[in-house]
């Protein structure tokens, strides 16, 4: 299996790393030539806007787009959440995003008090132990649609619950950076649980 991550900007050598660490070999992609080469796609944390525009800038918002849309696997943590959500809350005038998750997500949700913070939550892969979630001025999911689960959530400080982590058929989101925990889990999932049978269905191996 061939797994891309976007190097545009954010924590792209993180993803590189627990990609290796979960037997992947990983292909860092800037340009289209090599996103037609790799079967599913990680969107790394960082900054939504920049990635989006700097996508933009290399021509390759509309192929990352349709490649979503004809099925490829993909995963984003934090801003990449934010770039496979449909809608988006607190963008910036004219935010472009990739989409194909039928979600809302609020960007900088968690506000200035507690712009960056960690917790341990459950996670719903099967496992009773819990992830170590590092949030850095994290989304959260207002709304979802029919097809999306939630697979982890947090009570916000005004006692309101929020998903943090959903999935569709084929795409997974995190608000939170698994990339720098050095915990595999959320990865394995994604390669496991999306992309493997994803691919498979297709009758790529
Ligand atoms: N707040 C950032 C954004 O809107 C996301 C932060 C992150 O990825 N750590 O893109």
């Amino acid at each position: 299996m061939k797994v891309g991550v976007l190097a545009l900007q954010g924590d792209v050598r993180e993803h590189v790393n627990s990609l290796i660490a979960c037997g992947v070999y990983p292909r860092t992609i800037r340009r289209i030539e090599e996103l037609d080469n790799v079967d599913a796609l990680i969107i790394p944390g960082g900054e939504s806007t920049t990635i989006a525009q700097l996508a933009e800038h290399y021509q390759l918002l509309e192929p990352i787009k349709e490649r979503i849309a004809q099925g490829m696997p993909a995963y984003g943590s934090c801003a990449g959440m934010i770039l496979l959500a449909d809608r988006v809350l607190d963008a910036i005038e004219g935010q472009k995003t990739f989409g194909g998750l039928d979600i809302t997500v609020r960007r900088n949700a968690f506000g200035r008090q507690v712009d960056s913070f960690e917790s341990d939550i459950d996670f719903l892969d099967g496992e009773n132990e819990k992830v170590h979630a590092v949030f850095i001025r994290a989304p959260w999911v207002e709304e979802t649609g029919n097809e999306i689960a939630t697979l982890a959530s947090v009570i916000a400080p005004d006692g309101t619950t929020h998903p943090v982590a959903v999935r569709s058929a084929t795409l997974l989101a995190t608000s939170f950076h698994p990339e720098l925990t050095g915990d595999y889990r959320i990865h394995r999932y994604f390669i496991e649980e999306l992309a493997r049978p994803a691919l498979i269905s297709r009758g790529v191996r």
